[in-house]
Order: C-alpha cells, then structure tokens, then sequence
C-alpha cells in the first residue's frame, strides 16, 4: 500500500501527458510558453478568482503576495503555529515579524479567538496581515477571519498550499479571501512533477505586480526593472502536467471524499476523526485522526505494512529558527497537543476498497491493542 500513489496515477492518463509533454520539448519555449498561460485560464475557472499567477513553489506564492503589499521591517503577520514551516518562513524572509497564533482543535485551523488576542498585544510592530492555514485541505473560518481582518485593516493571505479544490458554499478555495497561494507540490491534491505554485485573487492590480515581481521584477519590456523582483516562474512542463491532472481533478476529489467518509464511519468510536464544519468541502490532501498513543499506533500499522505519516510532530514556535519569535499570549497549547496525538492515513484516489478497509481495520486492532 502506497501513501500517496502517483504511479497509478501517471498510468491513467499516460497516453495525454506524454502527448502534452513532447509538444512542450517541440515548440522549445520551456520558459513561460503557451502552456502556462493556457493553466491560468483554466486555474481561473475552475476556482472562480479573475486572476491567477503561476509561479515556481507554494513557498514564492506566499513570499511574493507579501513583496507585493510591500510588507517587511516592523510589520507583525500573524500564522499558525500548527503548520509547515514555509507559512512562517515567508514573512521572516521578507522581513517581517511572524507572530503565533494556536489553532481550534477540531478543525487544526486558526483559532479566531487566540488571533483577536495576538492582534491585541503585538507591542511596537504593526499588525499589517495574517496567513491562515487550510489545514490538510479543509479552508479556515475565513468568514470570521475577513471580519477580524477588516476592523483591524489587515491584508488576508490564505496558505491554500493542501487545499486547492475544496468549497465554502458557493465559493472555491481561491475565492474566500483576498489572495490565496497554493502549491503542485507533487504529492499535493493537484500536483505537477517537480515544484510549481499559483496565487489567485480577483484584485488585478496586486496580480499585475505579481506578475512584474516573478521576473525580477520586469516592467513593459525584458530590460525594463520597476522594482525588486526575483525568478519564481512555474516552468511551461509542469503546466503541460498540470493541465493533464487537472482533468481528472474533479473525479480525484470525490474519490477522496468517499474515501474520508468511510474512514469517518468506520472508525468514529475508535479514534478522533476530523471536523468538517457544514457548509465547507476538503480537499482531503491527508485525513488525520487524533490519537493520544499515536507512536505506538503508527508503529503497528506500519508492521501491517499499512504507512502513515505524521504532520507535523513539532509546531512551529518550538523549531529552532521559529522559537524566537513572538507568540500570542494565551498560548499554543492546542498546536502542542496536536504534534503528539496526529496521524494521518493514506487517502490518495487509488486505493482500493480493499485497502482501505484494510487501514480501518488495522488502526481498530492498534488501537485495541
Ligand atoms: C506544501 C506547503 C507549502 C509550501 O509549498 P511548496 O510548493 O513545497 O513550496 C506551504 N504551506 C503549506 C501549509 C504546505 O503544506
């Protein structure tokens, strides 16, 4: 059993991908060729923003929203602590304050309630913008996190890194704040075959100096410099693959939908099994249970051959690059009680049913035992 299975993936849409890739080696323009602007387009209607920018990682489409706002020294961004590094590292690389935030413990999203109370004692930095997780692919509170951000006039980023694909509503991740980055990571839900990002929001002017800020910041012709940019172009290959996996994206999702309601079923009396709030879809990019003896749970399904991973075992503000950084003042104590009791199981669109159950039943016997 694989924990993400990108070879039975490849094999279905073998013939289309390899099709797609020898017209990128044909027409030679690897560098922002027809097929990156082709995936815009499709990015864009799928999600529902006006406008999205590719570019080269999930970690430049949270760095370059925030160049883009023009936010460094002196200003306080608030993020999870429960999340994976690049949430923070791209505002201490632009220069700014990152400041932790803890999560609610049914959903592993920002807790709005320990974000009112950091936006409330950030002495001396300027509380400028906060990047809200969607946690394993299920979108934050952002209703209530859109509203804190209005009274306090701070720029929305949403860390959609794992959950591209997924609803509020009406609405797709992309369209629920006011810039979204996500990654194609490849064992993202959408993933392409190396590294690749997007960035989508409905304000054209912020994408047009996106668009300027990932190639060095290039004005109306190549050797025109507005302002500081960098290199963080999405490459016309994985556009070609992306457009291919994009056609099967919505199928996936339901796949791994059905599969997150079996193992919601099924093993609801035996571990903790994850919140989606009604009215909100997940992507599903891991499904992960809360067990208080996860080491030892883990450590019998891995002599099942049944792999499970654990994100993340050690938040944030407990890293040695992050722990120095300030923190909300009534604490992380959920963010360090997750790191000791998550598990995620495979949920990847090509298990079988058999497998699956196979997953139910070991963690039951783990867990009784
Ligand atoms: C994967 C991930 C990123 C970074 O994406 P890369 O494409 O690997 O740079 C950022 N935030 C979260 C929450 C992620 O899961």
């Amino acid at each position: 059993m694989q924990f993400v299975d990108l070879k039975s993936q490849r094999k279905a849409i073998e013939d289309e991908l390899n099709y797609r890739l020898s017209g990128v080696l044909e027409h030679g323009r690897f560098i922002m060729g027809p097929e990156v602007f082709e995936l815009e387009e499709e990015l864009s209607s799928f999600c529902g923003a006006s406008e999205v920018v590719t570019c080269g990682s999930g970690t430049d489409a949270l760095i370059l929203p925030l160049m883009a706002w023009g936010i460094g020294a002196g200003d306080a961004v608030y993020v999870p602590s429960f999340t994976f590094a690049a949430t923070a590292e791209a505002v201490a690389l632009v220069g700014a304050t990152p400041i932790f935030v803890d999560v609610l413990p049914d959903t592993f999203n920002m807790d709005p309630e320990s974000l009112t109370e950091a936006i409330r004692s950030t002495n001396g930095l300027r509380p400028t913008a906060m990047i809200p997780v969607d946690l394993f692919g299920l979108p934050a509170d952002y209703p209530t996190l859109n509203a804190i951000a209005a009274t306090h006039g701070l720029h929305v980023l949403a860390d959609a890194a794992q959950s591209f694909g997924a609803r509020a509503g009406e609405h797709s991740v992309g369209s629920l704040a006011e810039v979204t980055a996500t990654s194609f990571f490849p064992s993202k839900p959408l993933g392409c075959y190396g590294d690749g990002g997007a960035i989508m929001t409905d304000d054209t002017v912020h994408a047009e100096t996106l668009r300027s800020l990932r190639v060095h910041g290039q004005g109306s012709h190549k050797y025109e410099n507005l302002r500081v940019g960098t290199n963080a172009r999405l490459d016309s290959m994985q556009a070609a693959v992306l457009l291919e996996k994009l056609r099967i994206f919505r199928s996936e999702l339901e796949t791994r939908s059905k599969i997150a309601a079996t193992y919601s079923e099924d093993l609801g009396g035996h571990v903790t099994t994850p919140k989606v709030p009604s009215g909100l879809t997940s992507a599903w990019a891991q499904y992960t249970v809360r067990v208080p003896v996860r080491d030892r749970v883990a450590a019998r399904l891995q002599e099942e051959g049944i792999p499970t991973a654990v994100y993340y075992p050690m938040p944030l503000h407990l890293q040695p690059a992050y722990r120095s950084f300030p923190r909300t003042p009534s604490g992380l104590s959920i963010s360090e009680q997750l790191s000791g009791e998550v598990l995620s199981l495979p949920i990847h669109p090509y298990l079988t049913d058999e497998e699956v159950q196979r997953v139910v039943q070991g963690l039951r016997d783990a867990c009784a035992s």
